[in-house]
C-alpha cells in the first residue's frame, strides 16, 4: 500500500489560523490530504509514499512559525492496514446507507454535504414534512366529513402557522434521531460541510482542500426541475424546498404537475381549505398509469373540490398585486387563472452541475441524472453513484438500497447488481394509490397471457363497516399457471395492502396461495383474499368470510 495516513501531534499552534497555514504548507509539500485543527492540537495527513516522505511532512510543518511535530502515529497500521477510504458526496438517505455499510466493512468514511441540511430531501423537505401534513389534513377532513350519524362534524383549522411549527419540530426531532445521532458514535468517520467537486478519479475538492479516497460515491440527490415558461423568472414560486416554510395558508394554490408530489400536495391543501388547481401538461395525471386508475383517483380528488386541468399548456405567467396570473390553454380552451401561490411539481433534476472539475466528465442525461451500470458504477471505475442522482425509481427506500450496494461494490469485490424486480410504490393521496409488479397492459407487453380482476372495495367487510366506497383492488395473474404478476390498489391506506402482495410476488406465490391463506375477518387485508377469490367466483354469492 503506498498511501499512508499519519496522525500528527503538533505544538506551537495558538488559533485555527495556525492550523490552516500548516495545512497549506503540507499541501505545498505534496501531501494528498491534510486536516489540522488547533483544538485537536494536531490532525491527520495522507501521503503517497512514492512522492512524499515523512521527513517532507515534518519539514513542511516546521517551515511555518515555531510549529513542531511532537508525535507521529501511523494510522494505517494502528487501525487496519487494509482500511480503505470512501468519500461520499451528499448527506441524504443514499449517503447514510452507504456510510453505514462502509462502516460495517471497517472502511474510513468522509461524508461531504451541502445545500440541504444533513439528512437531505426525505427528512427535511420531502417524505417526512409532506406525510405529517397529509396526516394532519386527513384527520381534519375525517373530523368534518365522517359518515356516521349523531357525531358533530365541526373540526376547523384555526392556526396554520402553529401546525407548520409543529411540522418543523417533528422534522428536527427525526433529523436528530435518524441522522445526526447515527453518525455521532461512528469511528473513522468524518462529516464535512461543504460543496464537493470530483477533481480526479480518486480525489475530491471541498473547502479548498483535496481529499484522497480509494473510492467515491456520488449521492448528491435531485432538485426541483423548473420548466421554461415565459414570465416565470419574475414570479415567486414554491417548490418542495420552500413549501414547508409557509406561514399562511394559500387562498388559491396553483400546482404545476399532476404526478405524486403534485397530487399529494393538492389534496393536503384542499383539505386545509385552500382552493387548488392542478395543471397537467399530459392528457392525464399519473402519466404512466392505466385509464381506470386515473379516472378513479381523479374522481375522488375532484369530489373534494380540486380542479384538474389536463393537456394543459401554460402559455405565460406574471405576478401582480401579490397574485399569480397564469395564461393556460387546457384541451382547446384558453383561460386565465388567478392564484395566490404557485407550486412547481414538474419533475426533478439530478444534482450534477459542477460536480466534476473541467478535466473530468461523468456521463449524464439531459435531466442531469448520472449514468451507472447495474453495479451502480460510473464509467470511472472508482466512482459509484446512488439515490435520486441516478434517476429511475426516486424513492427513499430505493436510494437506501442503492447507497448500501454502491458501498459494498466500491469497497469489496462482491459485484452485486441492483435489483428492481419488485418495487412497491405508494401515492399518499386519500384513497392512496399503491402498485407493485405488472398491470394488465405491462404484463401483456412483457409476453404473459395475463388476466386481471377488479374488486371494488365496497365489497370488503372492513370498508363496508367504515361506510367507505372509494377504490378497488386489482390483481393480475398469468392465466394458465395462476402465477401472481402484480397489483394496483386504490383504497384508504392502500400502501399497507400492497406489501402483502409484494411479499407474495417475491416468493412466487400464486393467486390460489393468496386465496387459501387465512385472513382475519374485518381487516383491510382480507380484501386481497377476496380479490383473489374473484378470479373464479362471484363474491355476491358467497357468505361472510368467503373462501
Ligand atoms: C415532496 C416529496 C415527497 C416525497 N415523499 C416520499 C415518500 O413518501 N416516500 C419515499 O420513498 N420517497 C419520497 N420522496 C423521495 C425521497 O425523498 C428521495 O427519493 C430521497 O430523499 C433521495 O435521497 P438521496 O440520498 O438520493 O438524495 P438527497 O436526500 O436529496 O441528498 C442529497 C444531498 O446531497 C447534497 N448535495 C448535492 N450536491 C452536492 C455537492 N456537490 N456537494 C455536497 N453535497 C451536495 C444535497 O443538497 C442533499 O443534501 C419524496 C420527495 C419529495 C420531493
Amino acid at each position: 500500500m503506498t498511501i499512508k495516513r499519519l496522525k500528527l501531534k503538533i505544538s506551537g499552534m495558538t488559533c485555527e489560523h495556525c492550523a490552516s497555514s500548516i495545512e497549506k504548507s503540507l499541501v505545498q509539500a505534496g501531501v494528498i490530504e491534510a486536516n489540522i485543527s488547533y483544538l485537536a492540537k494536531g490532525g491527520t495527513v495522507s501521503i503517497d509514499l512514492r512522492k512524499t516522505t515523512l521527513d517532507d511532512v515534518l519539514a513542511a510543518v516546521q517551515s511555518r512559525g515555531h510549529y513542531r511535530v511532537v508525535d507521529v502515529l501511523e494510522l494505517n497500521s494502528g487501525e487496519s492496514s487494509s482500511a480503505r477510504h470512501l468519500i461520499i458526496i451528499g448527506g441524504g438517505s443514499a449517503a447514510f446507507a452507504a456510510a453505514l455499510q462502509a462502516h460495517d466493512l471497517r472502511a474510513r468514511v468522509t461524508m461531504i454535504n451541502d445545500g440541504l441540511p444533513i439528512g437531505g430531501t426525505c427528512v427535511n423537505v420531502g417524505c417526512v414534512p409532506s406525510k405529517i401534513l397529509i396526516r394532519a389534513a386527513h384527520d381534519l377532513h375525517l373530523a368534518c366529513q365522517h359518515p356516521f350519524a349523531g357525531i358533530a362534524k365541526t373540526a376547523k383549522l384555526v392556526d396554520f402557522s402553529a401546525l407548520m411549527s409543529q411540522v418543523k419540530e417533528m422534522v428536527a426531532a427525526l433529523q436528530k434521531q435518524k441522522y445526526i445521532d447515527v453518525i455521532k458514535d461512528l469511528t473513522h468517520f468524518e462529516y464535512i460541510q461543504g460543496r464537493a467537486q470530483i477533481a480526479s478519479p480518486n480525489t475530491v475538492e471541498v473547502n479548498g482542500k483535496t481529499i484522497y479516497g480509494d473510492a467515491i460515491i456520488v449521492a448528491s440527490g435531485a432538485s426541483p426541475s423548473v420548466p421554461t415558461i415565459p414570465g416565470l423568472e419574475d414570479v415567486h414560486f414554491l417548490t418542495n424546498e420552500s413549501l414547508y416554510n409557509l406561514q399562511t395558508l394559500p387562498e388559491h394554490l396553483i400546482i404545476l404537475g399532476g404526478s405524486f408530489i403534485g397530487l399529494e400536495t393538492a389534496q393536503m391543501f384542499a383539505r386545509f381549505g385552500s382552493k387548488v388547481t392542478i395543471i397537467e401538461r399530459l392528457p392525464q395525471i399519473l402519466a404512466s398509469e392505466s385509464a381506470d386508475i386515473v379516472a378513479e383517483l381523479s374522481r375522488h380528488l375532484r369530489n373534494e373540490g380540486i380542479e384538474i386541468l389536463t393537456s394543459a399548456r401554460t402559455l405565460s405567467v406574471n405576478e401582480t398585486g401579490g397574485r399569480v396570473r397564469m395564461h393556460v390553454q387546457a384541451e382547446d380552451k384558453e383561460m386565465y387563472l388567478n392564484g395566490t401561490h404557485l407550486f412547481l411539481a414538474t419533475g426533478r433534476r439530478g444534482n450534477t452541475d459542477n460536480l466534476t472539475s473541467d478535466k473530468l466528465e461523468l456521463e449524464r442525461n439531459r435531466q442531469g441524472f448520472l449514468k451507472v451500470d447495474e453495479y451502480l458504477q460510473t464509467k470511472l471505475p472508482s466512482v459509484f453513484a446512488a439515490g435520486d442522482v441516478i434517476g429511475g425509481h426516486m424513492f427513499v427506500y430505493t436510494a437506501a438500497m442503492e447507497g448500501k450496494l454502491a458501498a459494498l461494490n466500491a469497497l469489496t469485490d462482491s459485484k452485486q447488481k441492483a435489483d428492481y424486480n419488485i418495487v412497491p410504490r405508494v401515492v399518499f393521496t386519500d384513497p392512496q394509490f399503491a402498485s407493485v409488479g405488472y398491470d394488465q397492459q405491462g404484463a401483456t407487453a412483457a409476453g404473459f397471457s395475463a388476466e386481471t380482476i377488479t374488486l371494488e372495495i365496497k365489497h370488503i367487510p372492513r370498508f363496508i363497516t367504515a361506510n367507505e366506497q372509494r377504490g378497488f383492488i386489482q390483481l393480475t395473474r398469468e392465466r394458465d399457471s395462476d402465477q401472481l404478476l402484480g397489483a394496483r390498489v386504490i383504497a384508504p391506506e392502500g400502501g399497507e395492502l400492497i406489501m402483502q402482495i409484494a411479499m407474495a410476488l417475491k416468493f412466487g406465490a400464486t393467486v390460489a396461495d393468496l386465496r387459501e391463506m387465512l385472513h382475519p375477518y374485518l381487516t383491510a387485508s382480507e380484501g386481497v383474499k377476496l380479490a383473489a377469490i374473484t378470479f373464479t367466483k362471484n363474491l355476491e354469492q358467497l357468505s361472510c368470510c368467503a373462501t
